[in-house]
Formats: structure tokens, sequence, C-alpha cells
């Protein structure tokens, strides 16, 4: 049998219930991105840094549900807090303001720089919504700005040029908004500004050109976790945004608590108006939020949104209300957790130790894959990363498309087969779950895959 044949026959129970699946659920997965062919694994139980197949196979797990498990699977001191939330309160939710609500608000407001007030969701998608509407009923003005590449989730107004491909998005320097899906309204095609990343001339040409129209600029201060803004780059946007009255969102539903407590802005040292959060603020639960800048974030109060002025507006303009509601925003549960695991991070310097893990794993697999003869980069920042197959430097996505992706693809499906996973070209997250032997373990089956795609 050959090797791929024998993975297939380790994993036939996903297949099969990958096929039942697909009866009654497109493609049998709730989320495209969840899909891989040839069928992706199904998971049947996870406990600290690994996940257990419903063939019974165990695997390290670096996909982390994309980042948002920072203390890997069932922490006991999260499952007993949100016990602890449910038992002693008895119920899951009040449906009214609660204490761990505003427990959490201060935590966020000590931690994050540019955050004096919060309001809850429940997805980073949703957070990034609030932030976009509530930066237009801010400045009035009614263009997005967004960088190609970027995702900020899956609504019209941002799904755009999120995988450019070169053909359709037109030239790097101007990029063209090109949607991502079928079916996206053209309003929104038409009214986004789509940015080059890394690229300050253009950016601030673009910029200048249509500030009157632009409220905000939303953008991933570290892209995908692993395609750092160059400080230089991220400080004269932070100038230039401001000098154009353009509110600068920090999307941080991936960077939060993963760069720093205090996310990417406490690593740059940089303020944004506004900063969404998601993933790791869940504690495994599904969360967004949106937190900023106390003058904007007041928008969002019933009491004071009709008698909020414009900005900058001395006419006493009466404002509309702003919209923000869900039924299931600031969820006990949910906040418990969350509450739980930055708790957990900031004990015993746990995150600085994630750091450390991360950074070894990193350096080592660079010399291993440069000992194999394959130019390799370890690429990202505090506890995420992502295996780059190039020698040239990656500064955007489509310098990361142009890398080779056929061979980490293969490298991948051997690392399945090896115990190690990570969806197929997805990132590595790392967590406080991880240990020593995860990652000798790791580099070992690193060696193995090399050995068998170089053979
Ligand atoms: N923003 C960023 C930077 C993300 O990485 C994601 C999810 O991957 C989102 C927003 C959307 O978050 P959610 O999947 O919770 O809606």
């Amino acid at each position: 049998k050959t090797k791929s044949a024998a993975f297939s026959d380790k994993i036939k129970t996903s297949r099969l219930m990958h096929e039942e699946a697909s009866e009654v659920i497109p493609g049998g997965v709730t989320a495209n991105i969840k899909y891989f062919a040839p069928h992706p694994i199904v998971m049947e139980e996870g406990h600290g840094s690994k996940l257990y197949d419903v063939d019974g196979n165990e695997y390290i797990d670096y996909l982390m549900c994309y980042g948002a498990l920072m203390t890997g699977h069932g922490h006991p001191e999260v499952f007993s807090a949100v016990t602890e939330q449910m038992y002693s309160k008895g119920t899951t939710i009040f449906g009214t303001p609660h204490k761990l609500e505003v427990d959490l608000a201060k935590k966020l407001v000590s931690l994050y720089p540019g955050i004096d007030q919060v309001r809850y969701c429940n997805s980073g998608m949703e957070a990034t919504l609030l932030a976009v509407r509530l930066a237009s009923a801010y400045t009035g003005k009614k263009k997005l700005a967004k960088f190609e590449g970027h995702y900020h989730g899956g609504y019209d107004q941002v799904l755009l040029s999120v995988n450019p491909e070169e053909s359709k998005a037109g030239s790097s320097s101007s990029p063209t908004p090109v949607p991502e899906s079928s079916g996206m309204s053209d309003y929104h095609t038409e009214h986004t500004i789509m940015l080059p990343f890394n690229d300050i001339e253009s950016c601030e040409k673009i910029l200048r050109t249509h500030a009157d129209d632009i409220s905000a600029l939303i953008m991933e201060p570290v892209q995908g976790g692993f395609i750092p803004a160059e400080k230089e780059f991220i400080t004269k946007l932070r100038a230039l945004t401001h000098e154009l009255g353009i509110l600068l969102i920090f999307d941080e539903v991936k960077t939060g608590f993963r760069l720093a407590l205090g996310g990417a802005q406490e690593m740059y040292g940089i303020l944004p108006d506004l900063t969404t959060l998601g993933k790791v603020l869940g504690g495994g639960f599904p969360v967004g939020a949106l937190g900023g800048r106390r003058d904007i974030m007041e928008l969002c109060s019933p009491a004071a949104s009709k008698d909020i002025l414009t900005a900058g507006d001395d006419n006493q303009n009466k404002r509309e209300a702003f919209f923000h509601s869900g039924t299931y925003n600031g969820h006990p549960t949910t906040l418990a957790a969350g509450l739980a695991t930055i708790h957990l991070l900031e004990k015993h310097h746990n995150l600085d130790k994630t750091f450390q893990k991360t950074e070894y794993l990193k350096k080592e697999l660079e010399k291993m894959y440069y000992s194999a003869g394959i130019p390799m980069t370890a690429m990202g920042e505090g506890t995420i990363f992502n295996i780059v197959v190039t020698d040239k430097p990656i500064k955007n996505l489509r310098q990361m498309n142009q890398s080779n992706t056929e061979l980490r693809k293969a490298i991948d499906y051997e690392l399945l087969d090896l115990g190690i996973y990570s969806k197929p070209l997805n990132r590595y997250s790392v967590s406080t779950a991880h240990d020593e032997k995860d990652l000798d373990k790791t580099l070992q089956a690193h060696y193995d895959a090399l050995q068998r795609v170089t053979n």
C-alpha cells in the first residue's frame, strides 16, 4: 500500500461520517474553511494539546480552533469557571446586565491601550461589522478602506480581495476590490477602497484622494497573525489616518492575547481608535467584542446617542440613534471562560512561556528545513506562525501566494499521517497546553515528513 492509501485506511470512519454528513449538510461542513480534500477529519475528543479523531487517532493540535484556544482543550480552570458560573447562578443566561460584563470590560480596558469602553457580541465578524458601522456613524462618511488580503469576517462590506489573484486584483500598488463570494452586493464593491499592505507611498496616495469619503481604515496589524505590518508603515499609517480624519480600526480578533495580552497595539505601541476582539477572548465559546475611544463608543449608548454631536461639528447637529443589539451579547458562560483564560495567561508568565515555545519551534523548524534543502521561513508573531516555503521576503499576501504552497501542502498531508493536526496550509497556533514532549514530537514529525516528500 502507498503511504496515502494507508492513511486513508486510518481515517476511514471520518470518510464515512463525512459522506453521511454531506447528505444533510452542504459539503458535510458547517463552515467552508473546515473542508479539505479528499475529506476533513472528524474529531471526537480534545484534551490539552491533543485532538482525537473518530478512528481513535491522536494528533498534536496546532489549529487550536483557528487560534481561539489559547489554553488548549478543556483546561480545568476554564471548565470550573464555566460550571461554577452556571451552577451557582442557576441559569445559563440572564438577558439582563450582569457582573461579569463589567469585570471583563474592566480587564480589557486595563490591557488594551486603545480601549476605554467595550461592547460584546458573538463573533469576530459581528465585532468588525459593528466597528465599521460605528465609524460611519461617528464620521458621517460612507466608504471603508481595507487592505488586500486582510480578513474581517464573511459579510459583503469586508469580504473583498481576501485572496488576491493577480489576474483579477489589478496592480499591486492600486488593487481593485474583488468579491470573494457569489451573491454579494455591488454597492460595497463600489464603496470600498482597497489598499496594498506594507506600501505606504501607495496607501498615502489612495487615502488622500478619497479622504473625504472614508470613514475608517480597518486592518489586521499582523495579517493572519504572521505577516506583520512593518513598524514604519504602521506608524505612518496611524499619523496619516489621524491627519485625514479617518478612524483606524485594529482588527485584533486573531492577534488579541496571542501577540501580547494587549494584542498588536501593545506590541507596536500604537493606539487605534477602535479595536475588535474575538477568538481567545471567549475561552473556546463564541464571542466578539468592540472596544475603543470613549467619545466614539459612547455613540452606542441608548441614553446618549440622540444628543451626541457630530465629530468636530459645532452646529449642535442631533444624531440618529446608533443600533447595536444581540440576544446573546455578553453571555455569562462565555465571559466566565474568557476571564478564566486571561487569568491563566497572566499567571506564572504563561503567555511568555508560550512565546518561548513558539520561538523554539520556529527556529528549529527553519534549521531543519534548511538542512533538507528547502528554503523556509517560520513567519509569525507571538504564538502564531506559518510555514512559508520561500527564500524571498514576504510583505503581503500576493508575495505569500508566490511561495511553494504545493510542497507545503504535501508536507501538511504527511504531518496529518504523522499525528500533527493543522488543516493543510493553515497557520500554527501554539497554546499553553503544548509541552516539551509535544514540541519534540512535532520536530520529529516534520523531520519524517520532509524525508517522505523529498525522497
Ligand atoms: N477578523 C479576523 C482578523 C479573523 O481572523 C477572523 C476569523 O478568523 C474574523 C475577523 C472573524 O471572526 P469569526 O470567525 O469569529 O466571525
